[in-house]
């Protein structure tokens, strides 16, 4: 990570005391919406002056009568990260008292005007910041926009799209978001050859291809398969968070409802499974995160690839409740 301490970019003193915060919940993203220059994004240089002119706005808020930089962290084009109030601080820029101790509050360079996008590097920088936030400053994995909880349109439709979909680094690779690692190795649930049981019969119950099966466990003859067996079973291939998100719409999300019926996950449905992704699918999510929290970690009722592997093998008896 590229941090640049406070002295480094020459920030004022604070006008008062902060408020100590041990921990948080996680991480919200912030843009900062009114015209960012252009010319920063050609010159690292005049980057640690722009901070400084955030915090002389802030500190000049009569309204808000901030003590400082209200910001966390601020992330510049070229993915270095400047030390805002930094960890264990309080910020004050997540809308009120409340919100701005559960969530640090990351700043991107990226505005209405000039700087209107954010770069790679600046994903790249805002995943370093979310990170350090979580390995030193006690932030759980929730990565959230401004405007989640809050009347704004921070952090702009761009960035919020980045969030709600993990808040990827570009190039894919770690996302910063709720740690949802892909399984090694025990992707696959086993399952047992039964009596009576033909590879095209076991592929259906689990919905899944005979290739698939046959492939994953080197079996040249679908044919002989025999009693006894113990076969690898592959979920579906993970679509994408983006289809389980609070309003979303998809098959996908009515395919991961049937596996949280089935395993009866949280309160039950009154109508059942749907292709809408609505409150009461969120808290079924959560309820099966609760359960298996030592390996999905929070459970913040939104669905990554491990969250849908497991939702899959508990449905289907292949995973120990
Ligand atoms: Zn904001
Ligand atoms: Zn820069």
């Amino acid at each position: 990570m590229k941090l640049v301490s406070r002295s480094e970019w020459g920030a004022a003193a604070p006008t008062g005391s902060y408020t100590r915060i041990s921990s948080t919940r996680g991480v919200k993203i912030h843009y900062e919406g009114s015209a960012v220059p252009g010319g920063l994004r050609g010159d690292h240089g005049r980057c640690a002056g722009h901070v400084r002119d955030i915090q002389r706005s802030h500190l000049n808020n009569r309204s808000e009568g901030w003590l400082d930089i209200a910001y966390s962290f601020v992330v510049c084009p070229h993915g270095y990260v400047f030390e805002g109030r930094g960890l264990n601080r309080k910020n004050g820029a997540n809308g009120n008292s409340a919100l701005n101790s559960v969530h640090y509050a990351v700043c991107a360079m990226v505005g209405t005007e000039g700087i209107t996008s954010p770069t790679d590097a600046m994903l790249d920088g805002l995943v370093d910041a979310i990170e350090y936030c979580q390995a030193q400053g006690g932030a759980g994995g929730e990565v959230r926009g401004h405007r989640d909880g809050y009347a704004t349109s921070c952090p702009g439709d761009e960035l919020y799209d980045w969030v709600q979909r993990g808040a990827p680094r570009p190039g894919g690779g770690g996302g910063g978001g709720t740690p949802d690692p892909q399984p090694s190795g025990d992707g696959a649930g086993v399952y047992t050859v039964q009596s009576g049981d033909t590879l095209s019969a076991i592929a259906g119950r689990f919905e899944t291809g005979v290739a698939q099966v046959a492939a994953l466990n080197g079996i040249a003859n679908p044919d002989l398969i025999q009693v006894g067996q113990q076969l690898q079973i592959p979920a579906p291939p993970f679509p994408g968070r983006e289809h389980f998100v609070l309003g979303a719409h998809s098959p996908y999300a009515k395919q991961l409802q049937t596996w949280l019926q089935a395993g009866d996950w949280g309160p039950p449905y009154r109508v059942g499974p749907s292709e809408d992704m609505e409150q009461l699918d969120l808290r079924k999510v959560q309820a099966l995160q609760e359960y298996y929290v030592g390996d999905l970690g929070p459970a913040d009722g939104l669905t990554g690839p491990l969250t849908w592997l497991y939702a899959f093998q508990a449905a289907h008896g292949l995973r120990g409740r």
